[in-house]
């Protein structure tokens, strides 16, 4: 358990950060060669340069676009560690991310050192082995797949000592942002040896994220016995309509990996020129379900802070 004092200085430190920065340009450009070589240079409104290049409209004031727009520094149960659904617990394991999308709402987080892997996981053990209900652990972030494989052996063998750890689940867009990363690391070979179930959980917004590298990489991740799943992002001027949409399934599928999520929008401030109206989001779904396969159609979900589950926008 983490002690009462303890949270509080997490919250104090988190808070105070927060204020510090109160500059969304703060969040620098970050573009792997990999992925701007992905982006036609001819083309004024390219949907991958829309995502990465910093946009003059961050700077803009919106109704409703926060620092925190998902709650997720009140569900924090210790420094990284995010207890927020039942059975499965969230790891921040590091602040760091290859790539920085403008549209990130974690854009904002005072990460510092608040991340699970900060004291080689022992206290994110520690609260596993002490929550038997918890069967899933998912890295998230940041980018988990940014860390070390040293680091990340250390916490599968420790997550091997405890039984009621079925699964482990990685969030990680490394594989879009630079495939060859992920190739020269060893992740392949780390995730090949560990015991528990495995999914990753890739982001791709839009079919030309993806390509002969990308789909080298999601070859060696299935070969290595990972389920791969896609979560996407409605983004406005990147993938709000439905043949883009569709496309993307259809891609990502030949590619092996199903969709699972399409977010709305995290309301983070300095991304709602990326917003899309839920009316049309919901027209959007509708022509993806008149089109594609059943499960070629992702969830469109929306984070509620409090909620018990992402919740489903019908
Ligand atoms: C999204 C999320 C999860 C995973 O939710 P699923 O619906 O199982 O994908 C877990 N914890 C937190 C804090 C999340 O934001
Ligand atoms: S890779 Fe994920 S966490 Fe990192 S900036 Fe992009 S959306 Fe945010």
């Amino acid at each position: 358990m983490i002690p009462r004092s303890a949270k509080a200085s997490h919250g104090l430190r988190l808070a105070s950060a927060a204020h510090a920065d109160p500059d969304s340009t703060a969040f620098a450009e970050k573009i792997p060669a990999a992925f701007r070589a992905r982006i036609d240079p001819r083309d004024p409104d390219d949907p991958l340069a829309r995502q990465v290049f910093l946009h003059a409209d961050e700077r803009l004031p919106a109704m409703g676009f926060t620092s925190d727009p998902v709650g997720d520094l009140e569900a924090g149960v210790g420094p990284g560690v995010i207890h927020k659904y039942s059975g499965r617990v969230l790891l921040i394991a590091t602040g760091a991310c290859a790539i920085h999308c403008r549209y990130c709402f974690r854009r904002h987080y005072p990460y510092g050192e608040q991340t699970a892997s900060r004291d080689d996981w022992v206290a994110a053990l520690r609260y596993l082995e002490e929550h038997p209900d918890v069967s899933e652990v998912i890295l998230s972030g940041g980018d988990p797949l940014t860390l070390s494989v040293r680091r990340l052996r250390t916490l599968t063998e420790g997550l091997n000592q405890i039984a009621h750890i079925r699964r482990l689940r990685i969030h990680t867009r490394l594989p879009i942002a630079d495939p060859g990363a992920v190739a020269r690391s060893g992740i392949v070979s780390w995730l090949a040896g560990v015991a528990l179930q495995r999914v990753v959980v890739v982001h791709v917004n839009h079919p030309n994220e993806l390509d002969a590298h990308t789909d080298e990489v999601f070859t060696q991740l299935r070969d290595a016995g990972v389920t791969l799943l896609n979560q996407s992002v409605l983004l406005a001027g990147v993938n709000d309509s439905a043949p883009v949409l569709s496309a993307l399934s259809e891609r990502l599928f030949a590619a092996g990996a199903l969709p699972y999520y399409l977010h709305q929008l995290d309301r983070a401030q300095g991304t709602a020129h990326f917003a899309v109206c839920d009316q049309i989001a919901r027209e959007i779904m509708h022509a993806l379900r008149s089109q594609l396969s059943g499960f070629l159609v992702p969830r469109l979900v929306r984070e509620a802070a409090g909620a018990p589950y992402k919740l489903p926008l019908l």
